[in-house]
């Protein structure tokens, strides 16, 4: 088989490159190693800032998005009893996020790459990327007991951090980045009306905890814990006792529960590999940096990502400018320190750090002092949250 762009991954990332490329004539095939219902099973991101969505637009799959999509303009910071809200309407000039489940948006993509016979393979083994440092790439991979092989001009990694295209770049051309954090976050998704219209992050001597929401039915919860912790140590009713803990007592009061429909631990970690192309091999999203899902970077960064990729294949194709893709990583990886950035920040900011020091401790708390008394420091907060440009 040949194509132009070889898509490995078929998480967000992928789906939406594909889509795009797909309606502009470009022409695609995804490889995901998963079937359809299991990436679908997957809990992951509800928070999508304007860029993200106006990706959606363009790869026209945001019809569903628009219409049950919640706008949110703010969000709460709750801390020693009480709730500071962060306006970000008012600190942005009028900016919002849109809080849409990465299931539903997973789900619009597969749709509509369907209805426009996009070439999507699924249950892929195997995958492998040859020659990418050559002008003729090709990707191998099994189905069942079949091999096959596709040509293409250019392979695009979107198969998440554990992939294989990142491990696929010789060791010697990779630098790595990395931090991780001693504690994980345990989620909880229940069928419940959530407990606040906007999210609230909480930060408390027992631990962070976070009120989210995917819907007006459908309420998702998270609470830091050890690494050491485990699923099945954890009852419904137990996580529900413990967040409550760590949230004010209006809050707590108010909280309906039930119980939960999944309960995950996601491990903590700062991750980037740089550069993020090497001959035709290009990473976009997880597949290249990952970010703590504090602050909600993680999906709307692989968005910037696929924003850059999909201009500079079009000028590639469209015009025979290969300016794009010469410069794609750097592009890339300027707004993905950023995220970095405030993702870092902002788990600094919120989480208990079981060795820090009291001198660390007050810091932090200062820390926390500090922003919620400066407009400035708000304003600076509102505005990575809302989302950076793209340009
Ligand atoms: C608990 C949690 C909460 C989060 N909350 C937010 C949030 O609110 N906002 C936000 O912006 N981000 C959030 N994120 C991060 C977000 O989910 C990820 O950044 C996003 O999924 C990245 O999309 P991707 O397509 O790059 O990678 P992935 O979603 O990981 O997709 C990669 C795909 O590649 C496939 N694959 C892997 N290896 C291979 C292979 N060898 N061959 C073929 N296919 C392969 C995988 O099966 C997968 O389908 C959260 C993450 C977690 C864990």
């Amino acid at each position: 088989m040949r194509t132009q762009v070889g898509i490995i991954g078929g998480g967000p990332s992928g789906l939406l490159l594909s889509q795009l490329l797909h309606l502009r004539g470009i022409e695609t095939v995804l490889l995901e190693k998963h079937s359809r219902d299991y990436v679908l099973g997957r809990i992951r991101a509800g928070v999508l800032e304007h860029g993200f969505a106006e990706l959606m637009r363009e790869a026209q799959v945001a019809e569903r998005m628009e219409r049950e999509g919640q706008v949110h303009e703010g969000f709460f910071i709750a801390h020693d009893g009480v709730r500071d809200r962060v306006d970000l309407h008012a600190l942005t000039g009028g900016k919002s996020v849109i809080v849409y489940g990465q299931t539903e948006l997973t789900r619009d993509l597969y749709e509509a790459r369907d209805r426009l016979g996009g070439r999507v393979i699924h249950n892929a083994e195997d995958v492998t990327p040859h020659d990418i440092a050559t002008q003729r790439p090709y990707l191998t991979y099994r189905l069942g007991r079949q091999a096959a092989r596709i040509d293409c001009d250019f392979v695009v990694g979107c198969d998440g951090f554990h992939g294989v295209s990142r491990q696929s770049i010789p060791p010697e051309h990779l630098q790595v980045f990395e931090r991780t954090y001693p504690f994980g976050w345990l989620g909880v998704l229940s069928r419940t009306p959530p407990v606040s219209p906007e999210l609230i992050y909480a930060t408390h001597e027992r631990g962070f905890a976070l009120c989210s929401l995917r819907s007006s039915t459908l309420s998702r919860y998270y609470i830091q814990v050890p690494l050491s912790d485990t699923v099945e140590a954890w009852s419904d009713e137990e996580f529900f006792q413990e967040l409550r803990c760590r949230l004010p007592e209006d809050v707590a009061r108010a909280m309906i529960i039930g119980p939960s429909i999944e309960k995950s631990i996601a491990p903590l970690r700062s991750f980037v590999a740089e550069p993020m192309s090497f001959g035709r091999l290009f990473l976009a999203g997880d597949a290249a940096h990952i970010v703590p899902p504090t602050g909600a970077r993680g999906l709307n960064t692989a968005a910037s990502d696929i924003y850059y990729l999909y201009h500079a294949l079009l000028d590639h194709y469209l015009n025979g400018d290969d300016r794009g893709l010469e410069g794609y990583s750097q592009r890339a990886l300027a707004r993905v320190w950023k995220g970095q950035r405030f993702s870092w920040w902002m788990t600094m900011l919120l989480h208990r750090f079981p060795d820090n020091t009291p001198y660390e401790q007050r810091l932090q708390r200062t820390e926390l002092a500090y922003l919620l008394s400066s407009q400035q420091a708000l304003a600076s907060l509102a505005e990575n949250y809302v989302g950076l440009p793209f340009a």
